[in-house]
């Protein structure tokens, strides 16, 4: 491995992995070599035993609805927009019949089967990425995320495979050949070629006591909380509308619900 390589990716690795962790009074010193998934609680810090998202589809029912959301994704994360099919995506759009194929059927009602449907990482409760990442890059963490540390992905794309949602994204191209100068959020990583990523469920906004950027820029539409409380907004929501997950009967337990 050339030496910039090396540099970089400790630098890269440990500047992730201290913003995900609330560590980022550690990110002068050498602590890379900290096993995955530990990590220092900050003060203020959103707390959960199972995060959960809920999309209330209902309420979004065009391209131009989803745009804000995706642009704030985007904007905290500094996901470069790529011409082509060589893009990365933490989160996107799709149809119907391509979200919830299990659920498809020829009668479906219109209004439902023609708009299109947000698509995310599921940080699934048994996720088939975690299990097939052969060095721990990918990893679960106790409050139900799936977290990745950049640093130690080889780019070998096990974890594509392994997904059945599409969630993740190989950078093919340098991201940051097609980000502005600065970058929008200079306080999150930019990532390099070859190595994967996806959405991370805002766990860095988390550790600062904000909810995530997709769902602060929804006016209500995307609810996030804890799936343990049965008094957060995502249990309320689930408790009172009828729901659905992506691919049910793979058994991976999505953490994203849909209202449909
Ligand atoms: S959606 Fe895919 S990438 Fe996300 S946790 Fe599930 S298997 Fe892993
Ligand atoms: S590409 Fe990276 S995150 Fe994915 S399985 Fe390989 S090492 Fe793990
Ligand atoms: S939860 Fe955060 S990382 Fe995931 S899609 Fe929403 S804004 Fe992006």
């Amino acid at each position: 491995m050339k030496t910039s390589r090396r540099k970089f990716l400790k630098v890269a690795g440990l500047s992730a992995f201290a913003l995900a962790g609330g560590m980022t009074a550690l990110a002068g010193e050498a602590k890379a070599q900290v096993a995955p998934g530990k990590y220092v609680k900050r003060e203020g810090m959103l707390h959960a035993k199972r995060w959960a998202m809920v999309i209330d589809t209902r309420r979004l029912k065009t391209e131009a609805d989803y745009a804000p959301l995706i642009a704030a994704c985007a904007k905290a994360h500094n996901i470069p927009d790529i011409p082509g099919d060589r893009n990365v995506k933490w989160i996107w759009t799709d149809s119907f019949d391509h979200v919830f194929p299990d659920d498809m059927n020829n009668h479906l009602n219109t209004a439902v089967r023609d708009k299109p449907y947000m698509l995310l990482c599921n940080h699934c409760t048994n996720p088939p990425c975690v299990r097939v990442c052969p060095t721990q890059a990918t990893y679960k963490m106790e409050d139900g995320i799936v977290a990745m540390d950049y640093h130690r992905c080889i780019g070998c794309r096990f974890c594509m495979a392994g997904c059945p949602y599409g969630a993740r994204s190989f950078n093919f191209i340098d991201p940051r050949l097609h980000l502005p100068d600065p970058v929008p959020n200079p306080a999150f990583p930019t990532r390099m070629i070859g190595v994967v990523e996806k959405c991370n469920f805002c766990v860095e906004r988390l550790n600062e006591g904000k909810l995530p950027a997709c769902v602060e820029a929804s006016d209500g539409r995307l609810l996030f909380g804890d799936l343990e409380d049965p008094d957060s907004p995502v249990r309320k929501a689930l408790a009172a509308n009828y729901s659905i997950r992506r691919k049910p009967s793979l058994g991976t337990q999505p953490g994203v619900y849909y209202l449909v």
